[in-house]
């Protein structure tokens, strides 16, 4: 469904009724203007494309100069009209995002090549501006959205790329609601009889929950209520199906294993009413044993934050998975770190300092210079990067963010190369383990030196997951050799 400009002004507005809409107005004309005489591949006048585009941004409720650079992101690639006129019309921050997006479009590999390169592009750009990737990921979802008209092998490559380049980095970003669309849109043209197969598997399921929810949903605000709880709202959600497909492969393809196929969201004003919520759904319906997380006390590495619990609902003769929050988290569990962008109308945005992975992508990109470089380090990255993270502890009660698969070799380096390096054991829980073993979420992990080691062993690197730990030991050994 294409908006109109006035659509779009209407939802900009209602989002914030101060906003100064007359500059996205121009950019839309300038847009207009500059396509006029394009059509996309579909036939449909280019305009519409754009117009999708900027409307993504402004559901998210994202600051007006992005919106504008979603008007014009493609003006300079497919137009007359250059970088400089937009800079003219538009000023300098407008320019430099639509800059960056034509910079990422501007891809000519095949295959794996392709596939590195866009990488490096993503990461470059990342650690640049993100806002150019969120608008990026807007223009994606609109391209896999309207993906029917071309030709197969086009289809597959884009798709792919959706689903093996973008939505990690979505992901990682802690967007997950654009991360579920981008995967949505792309699961059936990458794995098209896998996508029948769940289609098929949770069509009547789907139908017995959804109606079974909406019982649970009305007794659980009936519930609230006699509490005395105000709450902001109580709605369903439905798993995305490239998500619900991964988990079914996980759980041996038994759909009757997967709890949070539908789940309930309780938005509530603030963190006690929270904890208040849980106990009150506890109270009411029986919890499944080992499915409390407290994902406040203990966010996920991406910033997710909530309560859930599963919990037994007579009445339906259903499990049903609850997630308490407050408005700020759900916000920041559907957009990530974009969510805070809007509170900051005027200057442009950085990357968000207080999120380690945005640091560390800066690091990363000053590495990967060179291709070469960058596909030497490809592998690690990607486990560091797109892998999902754990959580594991210091005897001190730190948290430390791992990847899944990590070893306590991680570990030792991410607290210190010293420690790293003069590293001679390990108790995980109290007791004794070997150096290669698999680190649980959860772990307190505690690291034995020995003060007058000065090499790390060579024989870590066959388990070291992390490019970090890797790094670290490749280093001190061809140094010390060197001595
Ligand atoms: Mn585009």
């Amino acid at each position: 469904m294409t908006p109109t400009i006035n659509e779009l002004i209407e939802k900009i507005i209602a989002n914030n009724p101060n906003a100064d809409v007359d500059l996205v107005w121009l950019a839309y004309e300038f847009a207009e203007k500059a396509h006029a005489e394009a059509k996309r591949f579909s036939g449909e006048n280019y305009i519409y494309h754009p117009l999708r585009t900027a409307m993504t941004l402004a559901e998210m409720k994202l600051p007006i100069p992005l919106i504008i650079a979603g008007l014009l992101h493609d003006v300079p690639e497919d137009t007359d009209y250059t970088i400089n006129d937009i800079k003219k019309n538009f000023g300098k921050d407008i320019a430099n995002m639509v800059a960056g997006i034509t910079k990422l479009g501007k891809i000519k590999y095949r295959g794996v090549e392709r596939y590195v390169e866009n990488l490096r592009k993503m990461f470059i750009a990342m650690a640049a501006d993100l806002r150019v990737i969120v608008i990026k990921f807007a223009d994606r979802l609109d391209n896999l959205n309207t993906l029917d008209v071309h030709p197969p092998h086009k289809q597959t490559r884009i798709a792919k790329e959706s689903l093996e380049i973008y939505a990690p980095i979505a992901n990682r970003l802690g967007m997950g609601e654009l991360k579920g669309q981008l995967e949505d849109a792309a699961f059936p043209y990458v794995y098209p009889k896998e996508y029948e197969w769940v289609r098929e598997l949770v069509s009547d399921t789907l139908e017995t929950k959804q109606k079974h929810l909406k019982g649970v949903i009305r007794s659980t605000k009936q519930e609230l209520k006699k509490h005395k709880i105000d709450y902001i709202s109580v709605h369903g959600r439905t798993k995305h199906m490239y998500s619900l497909y991964k988990k079914l492969i996980r759980y041996d393809k038994d759909i009757s294993r997967i709890y949070d196929l539908v789940a309930i969201r309780i938005i509530v004003k603030n963190i006690a009413d929270c904890y208040t919520v849980l106990g009150i759904i506890h109270n009411k319906f029986k919890p499944i044993k080992g499915r409390i997380k407290d994902y406040i006390a203990q966010p996920k590495p991406n910033g997710y934050k909530s309560l859930h619990t599963t919990a037994f609902c007579p009445d339906f003769k259903e499990i049903i998975e609850f997630q308490a929050r407050t408005e700020e988290m759900h916000w920041e569990a559907e957009f990530g770190i974009a969510a805070h962008w809007h509170y900051d109308e005027e200057g442009s945005v950085q990357p968000d300092k207080h999120l380690e992975w945005v640091k560390e992508l800066a690091n990363i990109q000053k590495e990967i210079a060179t291709k070469e470089k960058f596909l030497e380090s490809l592998e690690t990255l990607k486990i560091d990067l797109f892998q999902n993270r754990i959580f594991v502890f210091t005897p001190k009660g730190d948290v430390i963010d791992l990847p899944e698969e990590a070893t306590p070799i991680d570990f030792a380096y991410y607290v210190h190369t010293d420690i790293g390096n003069k590293c001679s054991g390990v108790k995980i829980n109290d007791e004794i383990a070997s150096l290669d073993t698999k680190l649980n979420n959860g772990d307190v992990v505690e690291i034995i030196i020995d003060k007058k080691r000065k090499n790390p062993s060579s024989d870590w690197l066959k388990f070291a997951k992390t490019r970090h730990a890797r790094n670290k030991i490749k280093n001190t050994i061809k140094t010390n050799r060197l001595k």
